[in-house]
């Protein structure tokens, strides 16, 4: 492996003691170590408000990859790179100790002054440690520095574009990693190499070929303790704008000139250029809401939102999201991409289910049995793979047709989990990769589409939430969007990969 492969770096991480570097950073780094991806010459600032010692915080660590990963080898060589620096990030001072530590780590392991700044903190203080780490000089650096940051990205397009301009100041537009999960998840990234890499499905990868897409993540877990923080974000704001919007870009964009990050990038903004832009009062015809009752997930009886911890018992927020996109460009004129997402549905599971038309005259005519549509369905997660729906004769002397599936788990291929979405995400950022990142165009066309719908819904009480029962795929109007279409959601429970 080169020394791009296996980049140096002193990655500064805000927000050291929090749920996300515990349950996702440090069992990621841990295997881009024990993968060889990252060397010897790396070390990991921890920086939070709770007093702890270098040791606390390595035993912190090594806990959680404990917990995480169920394995130990070399564990106290790969902690021993951990350092802890306690730090209010309002506190100017402390930045100035933060920034002798990192120049003694930069010695130590010739990390010829390369840094990546990643915030696993609430977004309220992106702004000001990006300005911090301007001004006390953390970022005036010999080698690159890179600032990582969690969603969310604002909260509309305007506190976005605030918060952009302050990061702005400090970081330049190529130096900035925006984060979006999905966009880490092995499957995610197949959709390009799926398009792109065979010469079956791209050309007919647009309107005369296909009917609808449709994309589903709906989750089984509710709110859990994210109450205050949901109550004022929502389905929309928490999912569509980032990663269902993401999804959408990736299938409908133009083959890129070239496997560049600019290259891709530009493709996936003019496909959100392209969305059809709604008027206020288009909102409810394009797009439903839902919030979730009491009901039964998994056997278990569960409450529902409005009684959540930190809910309002008369909540108006939304934990379901339907709607119904149109692209306006000459590839996808016509075809609707329908989404839904939700929490307390009746499965976790991420799919995307592209339907073909129909074929043009049907010789194998039987209004008993119709034909089904030819159906490529890739699935993100739980499981990993795509499954090609077809139509087949029925073995034996029988004329009966039968729709087969032909199935690639990715799991049962290579028979090793894939990479958790972190782990690529984290070393992609160190190599300078940055194609699955969100550009700045990307998040303010995303905002400014779904700030017209939000914009509706938060000045309209919805009578009937709850409207649908936990446990269930939704309510009843986002089956009525497609039925208007003449279309319906795919049973996408049941389009499991068989794994054997
Ligand atoms: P969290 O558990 O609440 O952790 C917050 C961290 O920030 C703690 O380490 C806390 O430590 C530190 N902190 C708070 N105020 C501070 C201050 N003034 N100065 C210095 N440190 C301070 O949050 P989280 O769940 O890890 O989430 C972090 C970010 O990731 C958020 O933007 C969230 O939206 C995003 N995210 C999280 C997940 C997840 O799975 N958890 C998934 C996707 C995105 P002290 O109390 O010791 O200061």
């Amino acid at each position: 492996m080169s020394n791009k492969q296996r980049p140096s770096a002193l990655i500064m991480l805000f927000g050291a003691t929090g749920d996300l570097a515990k349950r996702k950073l440090y069992p990621s780094l841990y295997r881009l170590y024990k993968k060889g991806r990252i060397t010897e010459r790396f070390a990991v600032v921890g920086v939070a408000r709770r007093p702890l010692t270098n040791e606390e915080f390595q035993k912190h660590v090594k806990d959680s990859i404990l917990t995480h990963i169920g394995e130990n080898t070399e564990i106290d060589q790969f902690a021993s790179h951990f350092y802890y620096h306690s730090h209010d990030v309002t506190n100017t001072q402390s930045y100035r100790d933060l920034k002798t530590l990192a120049e003694q780590l930069d010695e130590k392991y010739s990390l010829e002054g390369n840094r990546l700044f990643y915030l696993a903190m609430a977004p309220e203080f992106f702004g000001t440690i990006a300005e911090h780490l301007k001004s006390e000089g953390l970022t005036d650096t010999r080698g690159y520095k890179r600032l990582v940051i969690e969603k969310p990205f604002g909260h509309n397009f305007e506190s976005a574009q605030k918060l952009n301009d302050r990061i702005r100041t400090a970081f330049a537009e190529d130096e900035i990693y925006r984060i979006d999960h999905y966009l880490g998840k092995e499957m995610v990234q197949n959709i390009e190499v799926i398009r792109f890499a065979n010469a079956i499905f791209e050309p007919l990868w647009n309107n005369r070929y296909i009917s609808n897409i449709q994309v589903t993540s709906s989750e089984t877990l509710g709110v859990e303790e994210r109450g205050r923080y949901y109550e004022t974000s929502g389905a929309l704001r928490d999912m569509v704008q980032n990663h269902m919007l993401q999804m959408v870009a990736l299938l409908a964009m133009e083959p890129p000139i070239r496997l560049t990050t600019e290259e891709i990038r530009s493709e996936k903004v003019r496909v959100l250029r392209s969305l059809r832009a709604m008027s206020k009062e288009e909102v409810n015809e394009y797009f439903v809401r839902g919030q979730y009752g009491a009901g039964e997930v998994n056997g278990e009886d569960v409450v529902g939102y409005r009684n959540e911890l930190n809910v309002d018992p008369e909540s108006n927020t939304e934990t379901y999201v339907a709607g119904k996109l149109m692209i306006d460009n000459f590839r996808w004129a016509g075809v609707p991409f329908y989404i839904r997402t939700g929490k307390r549905m009746a499965a976790k599971s991420t799919k995307i289910v592209v339907q073909f038309k129909d074929i043009p005259m049907n010789l194998y005519y039987n209004p008993a049995e119709p034909l089904q549509p030819n159906l490529l369905i890739i699935h993100i997660q739980p499981e990993e793979g795509i499954t090609l729906h077809l139509n087949a004769k029925k073995s034996g002397k029988s004329s009966t047709i039968i729709p087969v599936r032909l199935n690639f788990a990715n799991k049962s291929v290579d028979r090793m989990n894939t990479p958790e979405a972190y782990e690529k995400l984290l070393y992609d950022s160190m190599r300078g990769d940055a194609t699955n990142f969100t550009h700045w165009d990307e998040v303010a066309l995303s905002w400014k589409f779904v700030d017209v719908i939000s914009d509706v819904w938060e000045n309209t009480k919805e009578k009937s939430f709850p409207n649908y029962p936990a446990g269930s795929m939704g309510p009843k109007c986002a089956d009525e969007l497609l039925q208007k279409d003449g279309n319906f959601w795919w049973d996408v429970e049941k389009f499991v990969i068989e794994t054997c």
